[in-house]
This record gives structure tokens, sequence and C-alpha cells, in this order.
């Protein structure tokens, strides 16, 4: 026998003419088999320490240490902080519990729903809890999405979306939070059904209880990188968090009449408490939703709901500068890149404020404003000797003209 032959694998023993390929190492022989087999070994860890870790990282929250990390980026809403903050730790305590034992006691998924104004921080809750669990997030609008079989997006694309959030590592898509936005806009219009075939309504919301619900869907991994020939991935939406979120605009009406109804009901105890009129939404249950539109089985698989205040001045106020990466503190970092000092004085500050009220441009208009007041030293000053830039209300004033105000109010 030649000297080659004799050779071995170092790990099962096979003689290299039993191998399809033997690779020499320094002082032993690997074969192919043992390769793959070393290979398989090595994913299994991989996976189990990815599903501990997560776990791990999560239960180190409290409730009350996810809202201290809420409060760092959201103004206000605290009812929606403090409930919000509870079911994702619910949330996550359930997924523990899977793992842990055959407990007779189920705990069920706290899919959340968020009822507010448009602009009033819905997205950035849901988004703010991605970020601190570090878990994938997607935002899908509700709207885009219709029954299969209709052109529009087939209710599995959301799915599609957070795979590609997670880097197509369908475990991690797994245990991810998938906002849907507009929600309210998939209501069954009118309380009467069958007059008016309902394309868009109520076979969406069907198609979409199934998600929420939990079920194994196979998704089309759109422009995936790493599964080129795949057709579908299977994904697994148990753990997944949903939270929906709708301005369900009108519904204060709703939640009005009710109100009233139970007054005249209980008579003086109920009246007695008084109703704050000028925010409704406080007062919201879930029959609300239900003769807003929304079938009984969505607004079942949605068992947190919470509302969000609208933006008063004095809160619009603190959103420009007090969150973490406020809009002013970001001006700042890009300013201080260039070696410019800015800084803003508080009548400027309250002048803007102003503005957004006066135009009804909202939160979201905060930002508008203030790329319109500092666009020009923005373009001028990093190619000047300037180290220094101090806006007051009269330079808000001057460049806040007339034009850009209602070019903001018409866009917004
Ligand atoms: P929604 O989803 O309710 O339409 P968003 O979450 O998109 O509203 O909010 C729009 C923007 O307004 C956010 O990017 C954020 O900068 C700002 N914003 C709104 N509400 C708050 C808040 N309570 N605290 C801090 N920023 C807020």
């Amino acid at each position: 026998m030649s000297k080659e032959e004799n050779l071995e694998c170092s790990f099962c023993g096979r003689r290299k003419s039993e191998t399809n390929l033997l690779i020499a190492g320094i002082d032993a022989h690997i074969c192919d088999r043992c390769i793959e087999q070393a290979n398989g070994i090595l994913e299994e860890e991989i996976t189990e320490n990815k599903a501990s870790g997560l776990s791990k990282d999560v239960m180190l929250k409290k409730p009350l240490e996810i809202k201290e990390f809420l409060d760092q980026y959201i103004i206000g809403q605290t009812e929606t902080k403090k409930s919000m903050s509870v079911a994702v730790y619910n949330h996550y305590k359930r997924l523990l519990q899977q793992k842990s034992d055959e407990d007779e006691v189920e705990i069920e998924k706290s899919n959340i729903i968020l009822v507010g104004e448009t602009g009033t921080g819905k997205t950035l809750v849901a988004r703010t809890i991605a970020k601190m669990l570090n878990v994938p997030f997607s935002i899908v609008d509700a709207t885009v999405l219709t029954q299969a079989g209709y052109v529009g997006e087939d209710v599995e694309s959301i799915l599609s979306r957070l795979l590609q959030a997670a880097d197509y590592d369908v475990a991690k898509a797994e245990r991810g939070i998938v906002f849907i936005d507009e929600i309210d806009k998939i209501a069954r219009k009118g309380d009467n059904p069958s007059i008016t075939r309902d394309v868009s309504g109520e076979g969406v919301q069907q198609a979409l209880l199934k998600l929420l619900e939990g079920s194994v869907v196979n998704v089309a991994p759109k422009g995936g990188r790493k599964h080129p020939d795949q057709k579908f991935i299977e994904v697994n939406t148990k753990d997944i968090l949903f939270i929906a979120g709708g301005a369900f605009s009108g519904i204060d009406r709703i939640i009005s009449k009710r109100l009233n109804m139970q007054a005249v009901g209980y008579s003086a105890s109920v009246s007695e408490d008084k109703i704050d009129e000028d925010n409704l939404l406080q007062y919201i249950i879930p029959s609300d939703l239900k003769a807003f539109g929304l079938i009984p089985e969505i607004i079942g698989r949605l068992p947190v709901l919470s509302y969000m205040n609208p933006l008063d001045e004095k809160t619009l106020r603190a959103i420009l500068t007090e969150p973490k990466n406020s809009i002013i503190k970001q001006y700042i970092k890009l300013f201080a890149m260039d070696d410019i000092a800015f800084t803003i004085d508080n009548e400027a500050l309250d002048y803007i404020v102003a503005k957004a009220v006066e135009y009804k441009l909202g939160a979201r208009g905060l930002r508008s404003l203030c790329e319109a007041i500092f666009t020009d030293a923005m373009f001028e000053l990093p190619s000047s000797e300037e180290k220094e830039f101090v806006v007051t209300k009269d330079y808000a004033e001057n460049k806040l003209t007339k034009t850009a105000l209602k070019r903001l109010s018409v866009a917004s």
C-alpha cells in the first residue's frame, strides 16, 4: 500500500480511499463526512444559544425599566407607555414559559392596538420597543393590503418585510415586532356589510386574523440574497408581536354616544364622574372598535388596547428638545461635525411650536419647520469661517416666510 493510501481520518478512522475528501491539518486529518457532522453540531449550538440569548436579554428588563427606556425617547403618553411595558414583558415571559415546561396554564399573546391621531407617536412607541429589545422590526400599511387574488399586496407580504429586516434569519424574524399602521382603514364600512361587496375591508381582516392568531405561513423571500432559489420560506407567526395603530377618526362620537347612554342608564352616579370631552379617546373600550367596524375576532386578537393623547403646545415644545435623539439635539450634532456651535434660544423654540400649532402641522411638522429655518445656514456655514450659529426668534421669523409656511401646511 502506498503512503498516501495509509492516511486516515483522525476522527472516524476511515481510510483515504473510503472518503471523498481528506483534509490534512498539522498532525491530523479530517474526512468530508466528519466535517459535515461537525458542522451540524455547530449549527445546532448556535441556534440554541440564539434562542436563549434573546430570552436572557429580555428578562433583564422589568416593566418599570421598559417604561424608563421609553421615557428617554417619548414625551408624555404615560398610560400607553405603561400598558405597552406590561404587554411586552408578558409577551417575552410567555416565550420563556413555552421553552421551559409543559405547564398547563398557557399564557396568551399580548398583541397591542393603539388608537390616536396621526403624528402622536404610535410608530415611535413600537419602533422604540423594538430598538430596546434588539429584535427585527417592520412597518406595514394596512391600506395596501388586499385579500389574496386582488390587486395589491397579500397579507403575507407583512412577513416578507420582517424577514428582510431580520436579514433572512427565520428564527430571529419569528420573534420580531410588526407594526400595522392604519388598521382603521380596513374597518367594515357601515353597519350592514351585505349591501356592498367589501373587497378591502372584512376580507383583509379575515386574512390578517390568521397571522395574529399564530400560524405557519409560506412567505416569498422578496429580494432575498441568501435564498435565491428558494420559492417560499416557512414563518411561524405565533411568537411575533403585532402592534396595530390607527387614527379611527370619528370614533370619539361612538365613545361619546356610549358614555351618554351609560350616564342615562346609571343616572347620577356616573354623571358625577366628570367626562373630559376634549379627550374622549381615554375612555375607549373594545366594543367601540367593533362599532367602528373591526370584526370581533380581530379585536380579540389585539387584547391590549391603549390610546395616544393629542399633542398640546407643552408636549410639542418638549418633543423639540427633550428626547434622547430630539430634533434640536440632531441639529446640534450636525453642526458640530463642521465645528460649528449651534444654539437656539427659548423664544425661537416657542415660535416654532406656535407655528406648528397655528398651521396644524403636529409633531411631524416640527422637523419641516426646523429644516425651513436652518437650511440656508446648513448650506452656507460649512464653507465659511463661521464657528457659531445662534438662532433667535427674529432669525426664525425671517426665514419662515409666509410662502414657506403655506408650502409646509399643504405638504402635511
Ligand atoms: P403616528 O405613528 O402616530 O402617526 P409617529 O410615531 O410617526 O406618529 O410620530 C411622528 C413623529 O413625531 C415622530 O417621528 C416623533 O419625532 C414625533 N413624536 C410624536 N409624538 C411624540 C412623543 N410623544 N414624543 C417624542 N416624539 C414624538
